[in-house]
């Protein structure tokens, strides 16, 4: 890990113990409503609005923008603005409730764990899914989970 990675670690290991209200996004680093500018900021910057989302673990606050999928970018090179920096969750909802998704993941790495999306709003066949419910290791809940070779695609039929 490169000393700028560490000082951002520490930064947002301070925040995570004591969370203030962001003053500005952190997918787009706009200000929200009611943060006074910077002295170096250009006079007239606009501001986005007021936080839309604040994830409650990890303290990533972004505007509602931030969340909108066509500006989510390629997550293996820059986190995606919509995504907090928890590895198996983003704000709070568990990835493995959902189908996967090459956005999913903490920004540095993917996440590949277990998924029990519907089987029916899955995008995925019956056949994808093991026969057998288990218990999921991300969330714990009884569930069919979906089989092996689905973890890592792109998106449901796409890898
Ligand atoms: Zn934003
Ligand atoms: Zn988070
Ligand atoms: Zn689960």
């Amino acid at each position: 890990m490169d000393t700028i990675n560490k000082m951002e670690e520490l930064a947002w290991e301070e925040r995570r113990r004591n969370p203030i209200p962001a003053p500005k996004c952190d997918g787009c680093f706009s200000r929200f409503r009611g943060t006074p500018p910077d002295e170096d900021e250009e006079d007239g910057a606009e501001d986005v609005g007021d936080a839309f989302k604040r994830c409650t673990t990890c303290d990533y606050t972004i505007c509602e923008n931030c969340t909108h999928l066509d500006i989510q970018g390629v997550p293996y090179f820059d986190r995606p603005p919509g995504t907090c920096r928890c590895l198996k969750s983003n704000f709070g909802v568990s990835y493995c409730l959902s189908s996967p998704c090459y956005l999913d993941g903490d920004g540095n790495k993917p996440y590949h764990g277990d998924r029990h999306p519907k089987v029916a709003s899955s995008g995925y066949g019956e056949d994808a899914f093991e026969v057998k419910e288990r218990q999921c290791r991300t969330c714990g809940v009884v569930a069919r989970c979906l089989k092996k070779e689905h973890l890592k695609d792109a998106l449901p039929g796409i890898n």
